[in-house]
């Protein structure tokens, strides 16, 4: 599952048909999250959706609600290039079959629109089977595995609901698909996210995939779960500075390695540091939160949220399958997202932030969590500027235009 609270500090590089998607007119989303499966097999204590469930009972998308999706998704999608489908939530594999039936069904019907439909799924990696692989390869969709790094770290926190653990099944099949994707060309990502949280080291989390070959991966510190509370806001306050103090050795140590080489390709660690550092090398500003503008969610009974965060709360859904995205609850959402962003206004971090995470509580309202997000998001940034200057110092004219290539080439 993902972890909305952090996104705004971890997300993906790529701005994907950005300039299409922030149009303030046009609502044009280029990923849809979708809670395809509200429930999970697993019971990891910090779970920020509660068991996939979001406070609710356990729910499953139906033939009902993902055949007039897909209407949706294309009518939304016009003259857009790429539309990304995540699957997070809950665990995806509880409900695979029907899954695939939707990606074809939706890959069916998108032929000829000239919109390429790409997938990803957030798995625990505890249910695939090598045949459910198999389908995963051909029809070339992403996995991201839930694997914590150590096995006693991740099986203190990640076990299934009869109080087993998880770590050794997890493993297994994710080494099992980046097999499977390294033996074809054109292949799906295969890649891997760390929570940390409890008495867990992030430096001990990067020497695990370290020397497992995994060279980047995500990894996050653990979050408040709205569903579940189980850490006091003091725990997580420690467990954050921990997380710091660890990155910030972590990013300084690559960059020295790295001695102003190719950051794309030779850098090994957490990828929210890599984001930061391209953004910094581009000179471009951070558009991490694309909710109610690149990104729209949908959960199994069909109603729109204007992103993952807000899935549960039916006070904030913006619409449904049926009738579509209601444009007077969107202009609502965007509105209220707008003004609470005039509290950036002036903070030295917003080129690195882009406005934090306003679904923090989203039972009250559109809001930040100023005081603990945005200390962390600044501490964040501070290690990125810093380790970013070391870097700059090492750089070769030669080689830093080779790689802004290479780095323009991915958009
Ligand atoms: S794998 Fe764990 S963290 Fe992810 S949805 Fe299931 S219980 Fe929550
Ligand atoms: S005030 Fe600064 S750190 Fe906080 S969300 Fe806004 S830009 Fe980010
Ligand atoms: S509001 Fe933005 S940062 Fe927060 S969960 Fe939604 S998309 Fe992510």
């Amino acid at each position: 599952m993902s972890n909305p609270q952090s996104a705004a500090v971890v997300s993906s590089p790529d701005g994907r048909n950005e300039e299409a998607a922030l149009s303030p007119k046009l609502y044009q989303p280029t990923t849809w999250n979708l809670a395809f499966v509200q429930d999970c097999n697993l019971r990891c204590r910090y779970c920020v959706t509660g068991y996939g469930r979001v406070g609710h009972s356990s729910k499953f998308m139906q033939p009902e609600v993902w055949r007039p999706l897909c209407d949706l998704i294309l009518s939304m999608s016009a003259g857009l290039k790429t539309v990304s489908m995540d699957f997070g939530t809950g665990e995806t594999f509880l409900h695979f079959d029907e899954t695939m039936q939707f990606m074809d069904y939706l890959r069916d019907r998108s032929d000829g629109t000239g919109v390429k439909i790409e997938a990803q799924i957030t798995t625990n990696g505890t249910l695939a089977t090598v045949e459910q692989l198999k389908t995963c390869l051909e029809k070339k969709i992403s996995l991201s595995f839930s694997i914590d790094g150590p096995a006693a770290t991740h099986n203190s926190f990640r076990r299934f609901s009869d109080g087993k653990p998880t770590h050794r099944i997890a493993l297994k099949n994710f080494r099992r698909y980046r097999a499977m994707v390294s033996s074809v060309e054109d292949a799906p990502e295969c890649t891997v996210s760390s929570v940390v949280a409890g008495d867990a080291r992030l430096r001990d989390v990067a020497r695990y995939w370290r020397k497992r070959g995994v060279k980047q991966y995500k990894a996050i510190p653990t979050e408040k779960s709205r569903h579940l509370g189980c850490f006091q806001q003091q725990e997580l306050q420690v467990l954050r500075s921990r997380y710091l103090e660890d990155l910030e050795e972590i990013a300084t140590a690559e960059v020295s390695r790295l001695q102003g080489g190719e950051l794309l390709k030779n850098f090994e660690g957490p990828v929210g540091i890599l984001s930061a550092w391209i953004h910094l090398k581009r000179a471009a500003p951070c558009r991490s939160c694309g909710a109610g503008y690149s990104v729209i969610c949908v959960d199994a009974e069909g109603k729109l949220f204007p992103c993952q965060g807000f899935v549960g709360f039916a006070e904030r859904s913006i619409g449904d399958v049926r009738a579509g995205v209601l444009p007077a609850k969107l202009a609502e959402f965007r509105a209220a997202k707008s003004q609470v962003e005039t509290q950036c206004n002036g903070c030295w971090e917003r080129f690195l932030c882009d406005g934090g995470c306003c679904a923090s509580d989203p039972k009250n309202g559109i809001v930040f969590d100023t005081k603990y997000g945005c200390e962390f998001a600044k501490s964040h940034a501070e290690i990125a500027l810093n380790s970013y200057q070391i870097w700059r110092g090492h750089v070769k004219d030669e080689g830093e235009d080779k790689e802004a290539k290479a780095i323009g080439s991915r958009d």
